[in-house]
């Protein structure tokens, strides 16, 4: 989608610093992170929220999270723990309509209850 920002970041026509990158998913570091370790993983193939990719595209969510299941075996995330979050719409607070998942770690997160 042309008016797509991480569009633009998997054209590379907006620079990212990626971690990941395999023919199907790309992951690269939120520019504005909300815990020590905050990457972003996303498909190639554009969708707009994780109902769409669920209901379109099934097999697509699967290739993300296999990408997410490599990057945290390949470091310490998976060993010490790490969270995962996608957001819709306006309650959600979503505000890139590319849908993507929050991989959030590095230090200890607050669980819901404290
Ligand atoms: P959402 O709020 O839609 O769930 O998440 C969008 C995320 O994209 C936010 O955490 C925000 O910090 C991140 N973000 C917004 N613009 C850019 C950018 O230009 N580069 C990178 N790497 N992350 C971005
Ligand atoms: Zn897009």
């Amino acid at each position: 989608m042309s008016d797509c920002l991480f569009c633009k970041i998997l054209a590379g026509e907006i620079p990212s610093s990626k971690v990941y990158e395999d023919e199907k998913v790309v992951g690269f570091k939120d520019i504005q992170p909300q815990a020590k370790e905050h990457y972003l993983f996303i498909h190639r193939e554009h969708t707009a929220n994780v109902n769409e990719i669920s209901e379109n595209s099934p097999e697509q969510l699967a290739d993300i999270f296999q990408g997410i299941s490599k990057f945290t075996k390949s470091n310490e995330l998976e060993k010490n723990g790490f969270r995962v979050v996608t957001n819709l719409g306006p309650h959600g607070c979503q505000t890139v309509f590319h849908t993507h998942f929050h991989v959030l770690g590095g230090e200890q997160l607050r669980g819901f209850g404290s």
